[in-house]
Parts: structure tokens; C-alpha cells; sequence
């Protein structure tokens, strides 16, 4: 489990893509680091034997993160708040701490110039690190411009107005800002080109789909059915259907309506099929399926059971007729043919029946 995880992990960081697992893992994450904050807090509290007379400033900040950290678990399994929400908050609660004690710790008349160093450095990359991972990607993006300026603007208002500007003090955090701003700016870069490619992904997932899929119905187009049975390496069947008298259907109850009823048609043939069955509106409102290693009864069998299911549609009413036929490797044109033939005689002797 945790090798899967690390590779989701690592895939999300290195193709900025979100899976489903990475979604649970950020969760699992999120509610361990939670747990870690309760022991801690606990440890904190009464491991080291707290005594509020003489309470060390750590020990507090155990406390209280002990205290949040499970009331947020009480949240999220009590009240079902959405992980979003509380990772937000976080990232609020963190901003403000890391604000107020740049503040502080900048203005303050004793600060050493080591101090200001350290926090600085590892604070301000890891919060933004936080960020891209927990937050969508505008908004990330939206609060590390505001910890930018932030940590920019703070530190120099005390070295200006604060009469901090001792020569060292000015040059060491002009040099600090430039090095970390640096960081920064890469994980911009990082994160703006991360939604740059999930909005080329959607594209290019959106093109694919109009390419290869109908529509109205959402079952496969003609294009990608020829794509899909060129690479077919079994003998198949093939079933071919067509709508009986739709244009009776448009004509009474309207082309909306038929429009239904082609996407009914569609939804209950495919409920019909297996995993690697393929279907396909092949034109108007006539709809081929190819059965991978299937035989003709088999085919048939399946071609029955779609008729019998389209005798339940009530708004509107339809029914079809069905042409069966199987083919070897390579004989696509031929197969489909004899199975258009078998669905002519389908129609020409009463309709709504299955013909081989
Ligand atoms: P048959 O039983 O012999 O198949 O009769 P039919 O009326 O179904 O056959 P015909 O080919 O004469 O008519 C097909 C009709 O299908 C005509 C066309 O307007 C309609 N049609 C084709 N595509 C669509 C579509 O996307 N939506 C709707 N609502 N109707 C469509
Ligand atoms: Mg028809
Ligand atoms: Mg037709």
C-alpha cells in the first residue's frame, strides 16, 4: 500500500496529474498528520509533565495544536466537512501565523539576524509547497503571490520604519529574499505550467472525444469503430440495428423525442454488452456492435435480448430490427454486408425480429 501510494505521490508531483488515489491519499495524509498533532499534543501536555505555573511557550503551542488538531478530526468524521474546506482553513491559519511572526519577529528590537534566517527560509517554502498540493490551482497560485509581497514587503516596513537598517542586517536579507524569491518563482513556474498542461489535457481529452464519439448518443462514432476493429486479432460477430419506423416517431412525437429515443436505444443495447464489446451509432439511427470471439448463436442470443429491452421503452415506444453475422479477422466488409442483408429481410418481413 505505501509503494502505491508513494507512486501516486510521485506521479502527481511529476505529471501534475490528480488521481482518485492521490485524492485518498492527501486524505490519509491529512488525517495522519492530524493524529501525529493529538499524540504530540498529549506527549507535550502530560509526558513532560505540564504544569500551567510554569508552562513553556512549547508546550502551549503542543497543546493548542493538540486541541485543533482533533477537533478537526471530530469535524471531518462528525460533521462530514469537505477535506478542501479544512485544507483551506490550514493554509489560512498558517498564513496568518507566518504573517504575525514576520511582523513580530521583524520589528522586535532584539531580533538576531540568524533567527530571521532560519524560519524564513524553510516556512515560506514549505507553506507554498502545501499549498500546491492541497489547494486548486488558482487559488495557490492567488496566495503565494500574497505570501510573495508579504514576505517581500514585512521585513523591509521594519528595516525602513523600524530604524533596522544596520548595514548586515540589510544586505543579509536582501541576499535571503532574492534566494528564496528565487525558490518561489520556481514553484510558480512549476504550478503555472502545471494547469497550463491539465487545461492542455482537457483539450485534447475534449478533441478526442469529439473525434471518436457520437454526440447525441455518447456511444462511439463510425470513425472509431474502424479504428477498433482493424485491431482486432479473434474471428467476431457482428450485430447491426436500425430503429423501426423513427420517422413515424419524429413525425408524431417530435425530433426531440427521436432523439430520446436513439440515446434509449443506445443506453440499452450497451447494457446488454460485455466489457470488450464495441458499439457504435453507425448512421442515422442505425447502430452496429461488434462482439469480440463471439459465435452466432451467441450474437444472436445478445441481439434478442437488446430487442426484448427496447419493448419496455414507454416515452417514446420503439422498437428495432436486427441483422446477425460473424466474421473472421480481416473480413470486415464482407461480414457487414451480410449482416445489413440479414437486417433488410428483418425489416421487409415485419420488423421488430432478429435475422441471421
Ligand atoms: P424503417 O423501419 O424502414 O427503418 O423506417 P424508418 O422510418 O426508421 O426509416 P427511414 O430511413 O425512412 O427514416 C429514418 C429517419 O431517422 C429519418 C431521419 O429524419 C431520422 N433521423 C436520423 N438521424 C436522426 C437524429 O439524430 N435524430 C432524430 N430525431 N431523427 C433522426
Ligand atoms: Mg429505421
Ligand atoms: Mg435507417
Amino acid at each position: 500500500m505505501l509503494s502505491l501510494s508513494l507512486q501516486n505521490l510521485i506521479g502527481y508531483l511529476a505529471m501534475n496529474q490528480s488521481t482518485p488515489a492521490y485524492e485518498r491519499l492527501r486524505q490519509q495524509m491529512f488525517v495522519l498528520v492530524c493524529l501525529g498533532l493529538v499524540v504530540s499534543g498529549v506527549f507535550g501536555l502530560f509526558g513532560l509533565g505540564y504544569d500551567p505555573r510554569v508552562a513553556k511557550p512549547m508546550q502551549l503551542l503542543l497543546s493548542l495544536a493538540a486541541i485543533s488538531a482533533s477537533w478537526t478530526l471530530i469535524a471531518i468524521y462528525v460533521f462530514r466537512v469537505p477535506f478542501i474546506k479544512l485544507e483551506r482553513s490550514f493554509v489560512w491559519f498558517f498564513l496568518a501565523h507566518f504573517f504575525l511572526r514576520l511582523i513580530v519577529e521583524t520589528w522586535s528590537k532584539d531580533l538576531q539576524i540568524g533567527e530571521f534566517e532560519l524560519f524564513t527560509d524553510t516556512g515560506v517554502v514549505m507553506l507554498m509547497l502545501g499549498m500546491f498540493i492541497a489547494l486548486p490551482i488558482k487559488e495557490a497560485l492567488d496566495y503565494s503571490l500574497l505570501l510573495f509581497f508579504g514576505f517581500l514587503l514585512i521585513p523591509w516596513s521594519a528595516v525602513i520604519f523600524a530604524e533596522k537598517s544596520q548595514p548586515p542586517l540589510s544586505a543579509l536579507l536582501f541576499r535571503h529574499q532574492l534566494l528564496t524569491g528565487l525558490i518561489m518563482g520556481l514553484i510558480y513556474v512549476l504550478g503555472v505550467s502545471k494547469s497550463e498542461w491539465y487545461r492542455e489535457q482537457a483539450r485534447s481529452q475534449m478533441l478526442h472525444d469529439i473525434a471518436h464519439q457520437d454526440t447525441l448518443t455518447g456511444v462511439a462514432n463510425r470513425r472509431w469503430l474502424l479504428e477498433q476493429v482493424k485491431q482486432l486479432t479473434s474471428s467476431y460477430a457482428l450485430i447491426m440495428f436500425d430503429l423501426d419506423s423513427f420517422k413515424q416517431i419524429n413525425d408524431q412525437h417530435g425530433h426531440d423525442m427521436g432523439d430520446t429515443a436513439l440515446q434509449q436505444a443506445a443506453l440499452l443495447a450497451k447494457h446488454q454488452l460485455r466489457e470488450t464489446d464495441l458499439i457504435a451509432r453507425w448512421g442515422g439511427e442505425e447502430f452496429l456492435i461488434v462482439l469480440p470471439n463471439a459465435s452466432l448463436e451467441v450474437a444472436k442470443g445478445v441481439a434478442e435480448r437488446i430487442r426484448l429491452s427496447f419493448l419496455e421503452t414507454k416515452a417514446p415506444a420503439f422498437t428495432a430490427s436486427f441483422g446477425v453475422a460473424t466474421a473472421e479477422k480481416d473480413e470486415f466488409d464482407s461480414s457487414l454486408k451480410k449482416a445489413d442483408a440479414a437486417l433488410y429481410q428483418a425489416k421487409n418481413t415485419g420488423r421488430n425480429q432478429v435475422m441471421v
